[in-house]
């Protein structure tokens, strides 16, 4: 089978994630620390907080902003159902703007149609790696006093009108699932240049707990003293997943490249067939290529998935709009045209950096076979 998506390990990741088994720190050492740095330049932000996962990036960035009951957030349907959860985890509400039919991405005119006096903050989802209409959002968060979270855990590496995508908005999150870019096994990361935020962030991986003297509110106290100032989590990652988390952040511009190889091949073996739609990339704005979704125009996705299924290809679908499953119908959460439109014709198509050309060639074939 040719999967979706799959991790690359090499043997100086496997040498980086032995050095750290042999070393005095499994878990908060040093590494934790190189690695964030590394991020935060890579990114472009001035700081980087290293958590156990994606989601548990989204729950701290919600934390940070202090959501609770009576507070709205506007995200897309069109995301993993982690980008609306963390709202939830925080007793807010998480409320569904309509997509762009061209990107996929969340519509600024829908999000503009959303908000409420209840409206707290916007979680732009980059779909597939290609960014949000940012400027828009931008706009709208000033003009209405909004904070913005990214979710980017499909865009390490992309860039908005030339600017890096984790040092716009006031946080960004990222996820090291196996899928993504790059992999700590779990992990995650939110970036942010604020120093408030990034002192919380850090609390909140740590069960709300701090050593650092500046900040503790009990002065005077004796060397082993910490306190807890909120309710946080054991959110941490690893000294081990940081030295993996290290290496393969030392290979992210050789995986980027690959991705667009591989999009661009993708695009060339599509041109001119009848019956797919190929991804649409706006001018200024550079996709990293989490994903390489294909659009089914005349033909039964479900039967074009399976046929891909059985010769060998491992499809996907992303994603089922998040308001379709049971937990959040029964919320109340209602269909969005665009968002219906897209999910019924999109199948996820293999996308990785140890991708083959022979394989790619054979996924073009193949789904040439399948429209026949
Ligand atoms: C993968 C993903 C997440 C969650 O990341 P985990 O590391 O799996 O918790 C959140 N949002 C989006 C859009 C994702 O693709």
């Amino acid at each position: 089978m040719i999967p979706y998506a799959r991790q690359y390990v090499d043997e100086d990741d496997i040498n980086a994630v032995v050095e750290a088994l042999k070393s005095d720190y499994l878990t908060t050492g040093p590494r934790i620390k190189q690695f964030e740095e590394a991020f935060a330049t890579y990114v472009g932000a001035k700081y980087a907080v290293a958590v156990s996962n994606g989601t548990a990036a989204l729950h701290a960035a919600c934390f940070a902003i202090d959501i609770k009951e009576g507070d709205e957030v506007i995200t897309t349907p069109i995301t993993f159902a982690a980008s609306a959860n963390c709202v939830l985890y925080m007793g807010g509400t998480p409320v569904f703007a309509d997509i762009d039919q061209k990107t996929g991405n969340i519509s600024p005119t829908s999000i503009r149609e959303k908000i409420t006096a209840k409206t707290k903050a916007i979680i732009p989802v980059h779909y597939t790696g290609q960014p949000c209409d940012m400027d828009e959002i931008k706009k709208i968060a000033e003009e209405y006093n909004l904070i913005v979270i990214e979710d980017a855990a499909h865009a390490l590496g992309a860039t908005y009108k030339g600017a890096s995508i984790g040092g716009i908005s006031h946080m960004t999150t990222f996820s090291f699932h196996p899928v993504k870019h790059i992999t700590t096994g779990e992990g995650g990361m939110i970036t942010t240049n604020d120093a408030q935020l990034y002192q919380k962030l850090m609390q909140f991986r740590t069960h709300g707990i701090t050593r650092d003297v500046t900040e503790l509110i009990n002065k005077d106290q004796p060397d082993f003293y910490y306190e807890q100032q909120s309710l946080g989590y054991n959110y941490r990652i690893t000294d081990v997943q940081a030295a993996l988390g290290l290496s393969q952040l030392n290979k992210i511009d050789l995986f980027i490249k690959r991705r667009k190889e591989i999009a661009k091949m993708y695009d060339e073996g599509f041109l001119n067939v009848a019956g797919i739609k190929t991804p649409f990339i706006a001018t200024g704005y550079d996709s990293s290529w989490h994903l390489y979704v294909i659009q089914i125009l005349n033909k039964s996705r479900n039967e074009v998935y399976h046929y891909l299924k059985q010769q060998g290809i491992s499809v996907n679908v992303h994603h089922i709009p998040v308001y379709k499953h049971p937990y959040y119908k029964n919320m109340g959460c209602l269909p969005l045209e665009n968002s219906e439109n897209l999910y019924e014709k999109i199948i996820s198509i293999p996308m990785y950096y140890g991708l083959k050309n022979e394989e790619v060639q054979y996924v073009i074939e193949k789904v040439k076979e399948a429209l026949r």
